[in-house]
């Protein structure tokens, strides 16, 4: 019988739950993907705690978190055209992706090639495509530039290391154990900077010279935007997006004048609502990994079942790379 892990209201991992349901009829737009591998993301666990707010109409009751996964076309609706029974696909849309079977807006979905297995599908639609945007459209890296990327050795950060790498850039990350920064290092990072143990600010200053960086990258939040201002170049830019270590509450726009610095706050979801984009930004990144120029690190290890060990093993910084669930 299809089910899904649903949380029935915001909080710790033990408010998700496994619950059955009856699969009805696709809408006239809609298809129905049977999920072979389902990714995981840290957005899944702000919106789990509350931190990003639900959607009005759950009430905050009753939602299925997941915004990622890869699978075959079970049903079409009557006004498909886009895909088949049959079709290998992955898709991208907040929340509802935790389940057995996704009915789901075939805008939302793309065509899989036979190269990228469900798994590297699953472990990158979301992450993948969120580098994709950090290099190519919020910010448009030319291929120069000095960059700091933090939380280096994670889902995000594994991607863009080796992305980085193949446009040439040398890019210094950050990770928070020193099995983390050699997992970085090999994932195309120059050098990486424990920030648990030493100043990440004060080494970073030391790698560039002095210089500074023309980019940083912060998911982290709270624990490195002070550090990762002190660290930007006169006219730099830093991209704020993400708050894993918690919300960075305390900037002020004179913060900016320090070296007339450049602050963006983008979301991936901004940029997959632009008509076309996510069909063309999955044909770059697809490409980026039939060339071999990324290659996905996932693990595979759990089961959807097992949700609520997942999040608490990301929540608690036990991970590296991506994590994909088995169905
Ligand atoms: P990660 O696998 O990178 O996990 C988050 C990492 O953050 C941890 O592994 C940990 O690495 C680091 N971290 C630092 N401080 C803390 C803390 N106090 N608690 C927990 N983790 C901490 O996650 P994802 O790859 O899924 O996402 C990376 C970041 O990118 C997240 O902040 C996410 O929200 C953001 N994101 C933003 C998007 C956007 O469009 N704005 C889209 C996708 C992701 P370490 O132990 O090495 O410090």
């Amino acid at each position: 019988m299809p089910y899904c892990m649903i949380a029935n209201e915001p909080g710790n991992s033990s408010v998700l739950i496994k619950k059955e349901f009856v699969l009805e009829a696709p809408k006239k737009y809609e298809v129905i993907i049977k999920n072979e591998s389902i990714g995981v993301n840290f957005i899944d666990i702000y919106i789990r705690k509350g931190i990003y707010p639900w959607p009005p109409e759950t009430n905050n009751q009753h939602l299925i978190l997941g915004s990622e996964g890869a699978g075959i076309i079970e049903a079409i609706g009557s006004e498909v055209t886009k895909f088949k029974i049959g079709d290998r696909v992955a898709f991208l849309k907040t929340n509802g992706g935790y389940t057995s079977h996704r009915t789901i807006e075939q805008d939302f979905v793309v065509h899989l090639p036979d190269f990228i297995s469900f798994e590297q599908a699953a472990a990158v639609m979301l992450k993948g495509l969120t580098v994709k945007y950090l290099l190519n459209d919020s910010y448009k890296i030319k291929g120069h530039e000095n960059v700091l990327f933090h939380a280096s050795a994670g889902g995000v950060g594994t991607i863009a290391g080796q992305w980085l790498k193949s446009l040439g850039i040398k890019t210094i990350g950050t990770a928070g154990t020193d099995e983390k920064c050699e997992i970085a290092k090999q994932q195309g990072y120059e050098y990486v900077i424990n920030y648990n143990k030493e100043d990440f600010q004060k080494v970073a200053m030391e790698i560039s010279e002095g210089k500074g960086f023309d980019i940083i990258y912060d998911s982290v939040g709270q624990a490195t935007m002070p550090g990762s201002f002190g660290c930007l170049k006169n006219h730099g830019t830093l991209i704020s997006f993400g708050q894993s270590s918690g919300t960075y509450t305390d900037l002020k726009i004179t913060d900016l004048q320090a070296g007339s610095f450049f602050l963006s706050r983008p979301i991936l979801f901004h940029f997959t609502s632009i008509p076309g984009w996510l069909d063309e930004a999955c044909s770059v990144l697809f490409d980026m990994i039939r060339s071999g120029k990324i290659n996905i690190q996932f693990d595979n290890s759990y089961h959807l079942e097992n949700l609520g060990a997942v999040h608490d093993e990301i929540e608690n910084r036990k991970t590296s790379g991506s994590i994909v669930l088995k169905v």
